[in-house]
Formats: structure tokens, sequence, C-alpha cells
């Protein structure tokens, strides 16, 4: 049955985003990922062997420019087992697959970028930026996905699930403030409350809608890039817990034993 599953993730090409990709694709899920450009997806293809039947697909869009990416045609890379690549441009995820054959199952999204300055000198560019890939990016997925969901037929119960990836930075009952994140983290209080209405708003059609939060995952990109004070406070605020390692926030997901 998985090999008719198909997963979509945006921030797809390096890692959390990537960690998951690749544990869908071992799951033997089909997988859509999307990374900010074309030698992104080029450079972070999956380095798993593919199943018959099973597919990868990686699409660039640069989140940065929202509105005008939803309704323009992305890059996109197909690739079967035992199959050259197929490329193609289109605004629609599910191009070039056959979609009586294909479910699109799940929607995770994972796209995030860090603020490097305090509130006070971030300029309006940056604040677009980090709103624009952070919490838009996933509104406007959710809405490019939710038709093709909702007339899935229900397997277990659920036609679809939407994971969004947050912070603890931006979960209020988490209590954790740290100077230096106060766009980021209002990016992703964003997304956690726009997720809890529509949690609500797609139960009816028995759609899963789940959000993560984790804590801080030392071995990414994104912590890497941090200047030191900033990583200095994240560490004496927030660097316990279990979604502090990609295998919790796997386990979270219901894709590890953990
Ligand atoms: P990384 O910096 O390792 O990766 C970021 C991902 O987002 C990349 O795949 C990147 O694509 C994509 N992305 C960035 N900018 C754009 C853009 N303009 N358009 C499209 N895609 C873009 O991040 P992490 O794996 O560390 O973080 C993943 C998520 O987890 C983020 O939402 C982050 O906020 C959240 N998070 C991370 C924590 C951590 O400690 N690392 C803690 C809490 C939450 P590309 O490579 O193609 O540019």
């Amino acid at each position: 049955m998985n090999r008719n599953l198909v997963s979509i993730v945006s921030g797809g090409t390096r890692g959390i985003g990537s960690q998951i990709r690749d544990e869908l694709l071992r799951r033997g899920h089909s997988v859509i990922f999307i990374g900010s450009t074309e030698d992104s997806v080029n450079r972070n293809q999956p380095q798993i062997n593919l199943n018959q039947g099973q597919f990868v697909k990686g699409i660039s869009i640069n989140f940065q420019e929202w509105p005008t990416w939803v309704k323009s045609p992305w890059h996109q890379v197909i690739r079967e087992a035992g199959q050259l690549a197929t490329e193609l441009q289109s605004d629609d995820l599910m191009a070039g697959i056959d979609k009586k054959n294909y479910r699109l199952d799940t929607l995770v999204n994972c796209a995030g970028i860090t603020q490097t300055k305090s509130a006070i000198k971030t300029g309006p560019g940056d604040m677009a930026s980090i709103m624009n890939v952070n919490f838009m990016s996933s509104v406007s997925l959710t809405q490019l996905v939710i038709k093709q969901m909702i007339r899935n037929s229900t397997v277990d119960g659920k036609r679809g699930r939407i994971v969004n990836i947050a912070s603890i930075l931006g979960d209020i009952r988490a209590d954790v403030t740290v100077p230096g994140t106060a766009i980021y983290s209002a990016s992703k209080a964003a997304v956690i409350q726009y997720n809890r209405v529509l949690s609500e708003e797609l139960a009816r059609w028995k759609i899963d809608v789940q959000t993560i939060s984790p804590a801080l995952v030392e071995s990414t990109d994104m912590i890497q890039t941090l200047d030191h004070e900033t990583l200095q406070k994240l560490r004496q605020r927030v660097g316990n817990g279990r979604l502090t390692t990609i295998q919790g926030i796997l386990a979270e997901m219901g894709l590890s034993q953990e």
C-alpha cells in the first residue's frame, strides 16, 4: 500500500526536512521534496534506492517570492526506479504523476529560515522573507494540496495528513524567549495558531493536522549559522527536551520506534 502513497516535504533538501524525506522513502512512500533553487534540489537528491513504482520528485520554489510563486510554473524533476529523469514546468505539485494510481497522502511543511539580527535592526526585506518562508509557504502549500486530499477515500479513517514543523520559540505554552529571534518566533507562533484553527476546519474531511515544535537541533545548518551569543542563549533556554534530535522529531511523526 505504501508504494501508492505520496508525501510532499518542503525544506526537503537539508537538515530536518531531508531526514524526514529519506525516512518516508525508506518506508516506501513516493516523495515530492521542495528546495529553494534548481541547484539545491540537484545537489541534495536522496541517496536511497527506489523500489519499482516508487518515485522521487524535486521541485524548486523560492518561498521568499510569495505570493508570486503560488501561480508560477516551477521547475520539477521526477526520478523513478530504473528510468531516466523527466523534467517539466508546472504549478501543479502532482504534475506528471498518475493521480489515479498515486494518493497524495501527506504534506510536511518544514522549510524555514532563521533571523540574524535583533528586531530593531531587521529590515523590511528580511522581515518579509522570514514570514514568507516560515509561515506563508505553509498556508499556500496547504491550499494547493487540500482539494486533492478531500477527494481521497479514507484509509484508517483519514483522507490525509498535514504536518507543520514550528519551533518551541513560537509556542506560548513553552514560555521561552530568546533575544535576536523576535520575528522568527512570531512566524512560528503564527504557524502554531494557524494550525490549531486549520485542524478544526479540516476535521470534517478527516484530514489530520499535526504541529511539531522542536527545541534546539544542533546538527542542522540553521543552528550552525547562528551567531555565538544567540546560540549560547538558545542552549541555556531551550537546549533540553525530547525534540532536540531528528530521531525525536521522526518519532513524534510516528516514523521511528524511539
Ligand atoms: P536547515 O537550515 O537545515 O534547512 C532549511 C530548509 O528550508 C532547506 O531545505 C532550505 O532549502 C529550505 N528553505 C530555506 N529558504 C527557502 C526558500 N526561500 N524557499 C524554499 N525553501 C527554503 O533548517 P533545519 O532543518 O534546521 O530546520 C527545518 C525546520 O525546523 C525549519 O522550519 C526550522 O525553523 C525548524 N526548527 C529548527 C530547529 C533547529 O534547531 N534546527 C529548532 C526548531 C525548529 P534550500 O536548501 O534549497 O535552500
